[in-house]
């Protein structure tokens, strides 16, 4: 599901599973997995509550790739706490070099994916600074594609 295609319904429920703790990290307080992991269903389907918040923030998990908690809570659901990791070291290295020459300018323009998930995550709460945290964009721009419709690029990109 790209970021602009997510039920309100479903982010609802998602949003009020959601406790933040103090230390950053974002507890699942709904159906755990158990070995901690945070679950949620949807119309029949069940998912894994940190992979839909990665999924969210970033775009679709590669195939064959898995997440990983970087706070090692595995209720956790913060993505800025969640990596996608591969066998293949390497080519993640060049492409998070990549992305991160892409975060570091902010003149960047954004894609209409990336907008539509600036307003996805303000849409479950999450604050401009932490947008801003989780998503390399600075706050300024943040606030602009969540209070200037006129800024938003063409979804679709
Ligand atoms: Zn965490």
């Amino acid at each position: 599901m790209a970021a602009s295609e997510y039920p309100i319904e479903f982010r609802r429920k998602i949003r009020s599973m959601i406790k933040k703790a103090p230390n950053g990290c974002w507890l699942w307080i709904g159906p755990r997995h158990p070995k901690g992991y945070g679950r949620v269903s949807y119309k029949g389907k069940g998912y894994y509550a940190h992979r839909q918040l990665k999924e969210m923030c970033d775009g679709k998990i590669p195939d064959g790739q898995e997440v990983h908690h970087k706070c090692r809570n595995p209720s956790c659901v913060n993505p800025a706490h969640l990596e996608c990791v591969t066998h293949a070291e390497n080519m993640r290295a060049a492409a998070l070099a990549g992305a991160w020459s892409g975060k570091k300018n902010s003149n960047a323009k954004h894609t209409g994916e990336e907008v539509a998930r600036v307003r996805l995550l303000h849409s479950l709460g999450v604050t401009s600074p932490s947008i801003e945290e989780i998503m390399g964009i600075p706050y300024r721009t943040v606030r602009e594609y969540i209070t200037n419709p006129s800024s938003w690029p063409s979804i679709g990109n």
